[in-house]
């Protein structure tokens, strides 16, 4: 047996990273939950915040040593009211489940109920009960009764709901929350027209963000703080500029119970080189994030209209595919998800395989579904435009519907990334968006 030495695995998991970045730059990357930061936000993550503990809250310390870390703390949480317009932020979470944790913690007891949408229906983990291990069941308690989706608009089928309502007061079940959000979240969800019967049953109305956090502050998508929602979770890193992490934005009157639940209840140290990388975020967001959101969902359209020519069924036809950065294609004619993920992988295009609302039915599970989900937050940054989006609708074409060798279109992929190699909407771009940086 070869003895492998310390010094032999270090080597090969620095050389391994390299690799990864490397195959990066040469990919095409259409996972919807994913960005690129700028090198500034990878800056921040490489700092000194990294290794340090804040605990409590900013300008109330319970460590020494803090008086930087406050200081962009400040900057990170106005420029995040900025954004967002709100009155109150919670920037500790370390990521959108924290974040929707920290929201279930403060508002609910166990054995409470809220309403949520299905993870089949687009619904994320965090929403699911115990039964099928989601962490609002399994983490805090909590019961969960569905939202119906209404699969011709991909929305909240909101008579639906309201009937569901109206069910469960006759069964004496109160719903304590209502969460909107999704993690396949093409259209605007009917806060504004839900708020009364949820708040009229003393139902706190949470808003989870997460995929649409980045149009959301540049106001390219609905404002649901000002449709009624009581809480919205963010997280910094999908259609926002951020490094992995989280938020919650709320209301000054609830405040303290937020607060609380974040700390001492889900974070000790809150990830400080991620939120001095948030602020430098927002601050990008600020100055380009509106240019920077519509380009995102005009190359989700334009993605959308030309994969739709090309024989793919992209769900929402009659609605113009999406109005944010995701698509949701039906791929059965061509495959199963599973399977049209890897043979794209093997051609450069990064996409992930989905569940459709009716897939259950069809006896079909999340390892090989019949969807796929595309989005365009991270090829956007890269400075790509309605043209680029014909381009890859094409490439995906040869693979998926002709069926020529991955490996050969691989090679075009690769040839129409050369061309994007810089993070754009940042105010510095020196560093290569997937160039390795070696600090050693
Ligand atoms: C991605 C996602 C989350 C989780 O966010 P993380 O930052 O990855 O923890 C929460 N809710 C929804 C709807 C999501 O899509």
């Amino acid at each position: 047996m070869s003895k492998v030495s310390p010094r032999n695995y270090y080597d090969e998991i620095l050389r391994t990273l390299e690799e990864h970045n490397k195959a990066f730059s040469g990919y095409i990357p259409l996972i919807a939950s994913e960005n690129i930061p700028s090198p500034a936000v990878r800056e921040a993550l490489t700092s000194d915040f990294g290794n340090r503990y804040a605990e409590g809250w900013v300008g109330e310390r319970v460590y020494a040593g803090c008086e930087y870390i406050d200081k962009v703390e400040f900057t990170c949480m106005d420029l995040m009211k900025k954004l967002y317009k709100c009155e109150f932020v919670d920037p500790r979470p370390i990521s959108g489940v924290v974040a929707n944790l920290v929201v279930y913690t403060a508002f609910t007891e166990p054995g409470d109920t809220i309403m949520a949408l299905p993870i089949t229906c687009g619904g994320h983990i965090t929403f699911g009960p115990k039964k099928l291990n989601g962490t609002a069941g399994a983490v805090t308690g909590l019961e969960v009764e569905y939202l119906p989706l209404d699969y011709e608009e991909l929305n909240i089928d909101v008579d639906r709901t309201i009937r569901r309502i109206k069910r469960m007061d006759r069964e004496g079940v109160k719903p304590t929350m209502a969460v909107f959000g999704a993690s396949v979240f093409p259209f605007p969800h009917p806060v504004k027209e839900l708020a009364e019967e949820y708040h009229s049953r003393g139902a706190v109305i949470h808003y989870d963000s997460a995929h649409v956090s980045g149009l959301i502050a540049c106001g390219e998508f609905q404002n649901p703080l000002a449709e009624g929602a009581d809480t919205v979770s963010v997280s910094t890193h999908k259609t926002f500029f951020g490094p992995q992490h989280g938020s919650v934005l709320s209301w000054d009157k609830y405040a303290e119970p937020i607060k609380k639940a974040t700390l001492p209840g889900l974070v000790s140290n809150h990830h400080l080189h991620a939120v001095a990388g948030l602020a430098i975020a927002c601050a990008e967001m600020l100055e380009f994030g509106k240019e920077y959101s519509k380009q995102v969902i005009k190359n989700a359209q334009t993605l959308g209209q030309a994969l739709y020519e090309r024989g793919f069924k992209v769900l929402a036809e009659h609605k113009g595919f999406t109005k944010s950065h995701v698509l949701l294609i039906d791929i059965t004619k061509y495959g199963l998800g599973g399977d049209i993920e890897k043979k794209l992988e093997q051609a450069g295009i990064i996409i992930n395989r989905n569940l459709l609302p009716w897939d259950v039915r069809e006896k079909r599970n999340y390892i090989n579904p019949g969807g796929i989900r595309l989005g365009t937050p991270e090829v956007t940054r890269l400075g790509m435009k309605e043209g680029d989006m014909v381009e890859i609708a094409e490439l995906m074409k040869r693979v998926v519907v002709n069926k020529e060798d991955p490996k050969k279109v691989k090679e075009d992929v690769n040839l129409m990334k050369s061309k994007f190699q810089t993070v754009h909407y940042c105010f510095e771009n020196t560093t290569k968006a997937y160039e390795y940086i070696k600090i050693r």
